[in-house]
């Protein structure tokens, strides 16, 4: 009897030692599709990862989360104890020390300033803070007349974008110069989510924050299925796109924060040149680009300058292409742009 209970014990120590084995040697099953969702920089961020073992995704999209969130707390204008604010709160025309990721970050969005002529400017804080898009509650009115023009002198008081750069220091010329990241920062932060990701073993990726997508890999040799939203309503799309590899996809359009004033829309897109919402014609532009940081600020740059300046400036950077939407409704789909029309 005791011998039979011994061969029993015996028998399943020996089964879960070939199981043990077996997990060793072929490693754990992959599971399908697992998806987090976090309320980070102003949107909500969805990270969807394939293929990884459940007890390993979690921890990977954690880390990805807290990069974005560091990138946040660097990185946001809002957040008082940022870089940025204490930079925005520094006396101008004072030499101020710069971290070695905002000097990286900014000298993109400085190339892009110089690119477009001033129309993608990092540096109009003051005048965003005029218009107050990012209030809680959002604004309902333009701000006073002569609050712009005064904005406007002020600029017009300074030659080129008023942010210098030396020697990991910054220098802003005067009042009408703060740092706004806003048109960049989610970028940037996209690609760092996903090296994180990368670093933690996953090989197959979706991050989605609001307009700013980046996929890797597939869904198991399938392409990720991505739609990119109508302008004018909210839960239809104008373009579907099936990617694999690595692609990042950003969009900028003057319905993600709007009011309409006197039948007027405003939105927070500014055009320094008028110190109003830009009106170039366009509804949205999209950016397909080798990593979310260029796409995202490729796709304000271009909803600002519009179709004709937009399309040169985009010349300039050989492996991305763009889909944009006039306002009547027609696009313009330049031949690299991944996408096709919705079913
Ligand atoms: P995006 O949604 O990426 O197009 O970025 C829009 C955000 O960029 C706004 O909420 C502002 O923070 C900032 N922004 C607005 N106008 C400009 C501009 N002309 N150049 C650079 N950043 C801008
Ligand atoms: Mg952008």
């Amino acid at each position: 009897m005791i011998d039979r209970k011994r061969l029993i014990i015996a028998g399943i120590v020996a089964a879960l030692f070939i199981v043990a084995l077996a997990r060793t040697l072929i490693g754990p099953s992959p599971r399908g599709i697992q998806t987090d969702t976090r309320l980070l920089m102003g949107t909500l961020v969805t990270i969807s990862v394939w293929g990884v073992e459940k007890g390993r995704a979690q921890p990977a999209m954690n880390a990805a989360f807290e990069e974005m969130a560091r990138i946040e707390a660097r990185m946001s204008r809002f957040v008082a104890t940022s870089e940025v604010a204490s930079l925005n709160a520094a006396e101008r025309g004072t030499w101020q020390p710069l971290s070695e990721e905002l000097e990286r970050v900014m000298t993109l969005g400085m190339e892009i300033d110089g690119l477009s002529g001033g129309a993608f400017d990092i540096g109009l804080g003051p005048l965003s803070d005029l218009w107050g898009f990012s209030r809680e509650p959002p604004p309902e009115t333009p701000p006073e007349p002569r609050d712009i023009r005064k904005w406007l002198e002020f600029r017009s008081a300074r030659t080129g974008p008023g942010i210098e750069i030396s020697e990991h220091r910054l220098r802003l010329a005067n009042a009408s110069v703060g740092l706004d990241l806003g048109g960049i920062a989610k970028g940037y932060a996209v690609d760092r989510a996903m090296e994180i990701l990368e670093r933690e073993g996953v090989a197959h990726a979706l991050i989605n924050a609001g307009g700013d997508m980046r996929i890797a890999g597939s869904k198991g040799g399938k392409p990720w299925h991505i739609g990119l939203r109508d302008p004018r309503q909210a839960d239809g799309v104008v373009a579907v796109m099936d990617l694999k590899g690595s692609v990042a996809i950003s969009t900028s359009g003057d319905y993600e924060r709007f009011f309409i004033h006197q039948g007027v829309r405003h939105h927070h897109i500014l055009d320094p040149a008028t110190g109003h919402s830009a009106r170039s014609g366009l509804m949205s532009v999209s950016i397909q680009a080798p990593g979310s940081f260029l796409a995202d600020a490729l796709s304000t740059a271009l909803f600002v300058l519009g179709e004709t300046k937009g399309l040169a400036l985009l010349e300039k950077f050989p492996n991305s292409a763009a889909l944009l939407i006039r306002e009547d409704g027609s696009r313009i789909q330049t031949p690299g742009f991944i996408a096709v029309a919705p079913p």
